[in-house]
């Protein structure tokens, strides 16, 4: 019996397809199409992609892998995709709170910039963002800021996918003193970044309100020429329609649609004060939406239509946008759970916005307003391998009846144990494997003292 035992094993063995990883969970997460939840589920791993899902019996018996990872007691899930922020403002985390928006713009972060912002800067505040980002299970960042090559390189470092706009504004800034050359500073960065397997380079006009007409022609011509995404800021707060409206009788969407922004792939963060007729142009011109709810709440900008927009088929993702006053942290799980009550909240109505919505908005959601949803986004033979592991046994994590549910509701971006990003461990039971976590805490508390001493 033994030996013929042993004959069928090696025969399963000699079979098995050779893989890199294989991770298991007690459930598995998939958001594939038919949102399969997979009790004593495992992934298989080959290189940078995903080769295998299924319960851990049947990976076992397909798979041979060198190395494993066992979390009888945890949720495995596909990485969280974060569709609008800005990485390196985690330096000025904090610096003034309980603003409107103008005001802690113009007051406060735009003097700091121009006080502080340097290529160093921009260094380690965008290891810090990366640091938090991976720690609590996002894999990809969509970014916009200054000297985005250099959020690039960070990127990379980190191990993290991003989608990482250089911006382009109106006014002189740290690394460009007008449109041209900031335009002219994208070309060179969306060359040196073309094909790369983490980083997709992408141009970033700050907004409407902050670039002129040919400004914003120019940076769609640009995005074209290199078929890159297109980043910006839209309909964040009513003032901006309001001016908007008074100056040229038409919303900022039909603006930027007139201009022919939305002329190839485009993010556009919050579209809080879209209407009928703005969410119609969105949908199509296949526009993504990055909705950050804790960063409209905190500014008080006001409540994104989502529900509307999902139910119209508009692709909707999520975003923590700054850390440095208009929210103050990159936590996904976070905004999961604020976007799904923020739609009870106005629409007085539970069913809104459920659990499910609010994850998809956070994996395949963010994936299509990428336009990588072939890429990444769920957990699904051919994709990239950007996994997390989520732990289940703190307080807060039991009993559990549903783990969609779990995770959008009850779950903490402290709660994630182990991340994978393109096929490579990056966090690994709580622990950083490719930041040094202390010399990136103790630069940010240098880089405290010298903002605040630049500030006085
Ligand atoms: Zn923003």
């Amino acid at each position: 019996m033994f030996r013929i035992c042993s004959f069928f094993l090696l025969i399963a063995t000699l079979g098995a397809a050779p893989a890199d990883w294989i991770w298991s969970a007690r459930w598995v997460i998939t958001e594939n199409p038919a949102r399969r939840v997979i009790e004593n589920g495992a992934v298989a791993i080959a290189g940078d992609r995903i080769v295998g899902v299924g319960t851990r019996a049947e990976i076992d018996a397909q798979f041979q892998a060198r190395q494993r990872l066992d979390r009888p007691q945890a949720i495995l899930a596909p990485g969280l995709i974060d569709t609008h922020t800005h990485a390196a403002m985690s330096l000025f985390r904090g610096i003034a709170d309980d603003l409107r928006l103008q005001d802690w713009l113009e007051k406060y972060i735009f003097p700091a910039e121009a006080k502080n912002v340097s290529p160093d800067f921009v260094r380690w505040g965008t290891r810090l963002g990366c640091l938090e980002m991976l720690l609590g299970g996002t894999t990809t960042f969509t970014d916009m800021y200054y000297f985005e090559d250099v959020v690039a390189e960070t990127a990379k470092e980190a191990g993290m996918r991003g989608v990482l706009g250089e911006t382009i504004i109106g006014f002189p800034v740290a690394d460009n003193k007008t449109p041209a050359d900031a335009l002219a500073y994208t070309e060179r960065y969306l060359t040196r970044f073309r094909n790369d397997p983490l980083v997709v380079a992408a141009v970033a006009p700050h907004a409407l309100y902050t670039n002129s007409d040919e400004t914003l022609k120019a940076s769609r011509a640009l995005a074209d020429k290199y078929h890159a995404p297109l980043l910006i800021h839209l309909s964040e707060t009513k003032k901006e329609n309001d001016d908007t409206l008074a100056a040229r009788h038409m919303t900022p969407t039909k603006v930027l649609d007139t201009l022919g922004v939305f002329g190839g792939r485009t993010v556009a963060a919050h579209c809080v004060w879209v209407d009928e007729a703005d969410m119609a142009i969105l949908k199509a011109r296949g526009v993504g939406v990055a909705h950050c709810p804790s960063s409209n709440m905190k500014l008080a900008s006001g409540a994104a239509p989502v529900a509307r927009m999902l139910a119209m088929g508009i692709h909707v993702g999520l975003g923590p946008d700054g850390p440095a006053g208009s929210n103050n942290d990159f936590n996904l799980f976070e905004e999961m759970d604020l976007a799904a009550k923020l739609q009870k909240l106005v629409t007085m109505d539970p069913r809104a916005l459920p659990a499910a919505s609010a994850l998809e908005m956070a994996t395949m959601g963010g994936a299509r307003v990428l336009g990588m949803e072939r890429e990444i986004g769920s957990l699904e033979t051919g994709k990239r391998a950007d996994l997390i592991l989520v732990r289940l046994d703190r307080p807060n994590a039991v009993p559990l009846y549903d783990a969609v549910s779990q995770m959008v509701y009850a779950l903490k971006a402290d709660d994630v144990r182990d991340v994978m990003v393109n096929g490579k461990p990056v966090v690994s039971d709580g622990r950083i494997l490719t930041l040094d976590e202390g010399a990136v805490l103790a630069k940010a508390e240098e880089y405290r003292g010298k903002i605040a001493a630049s500030l006085k």
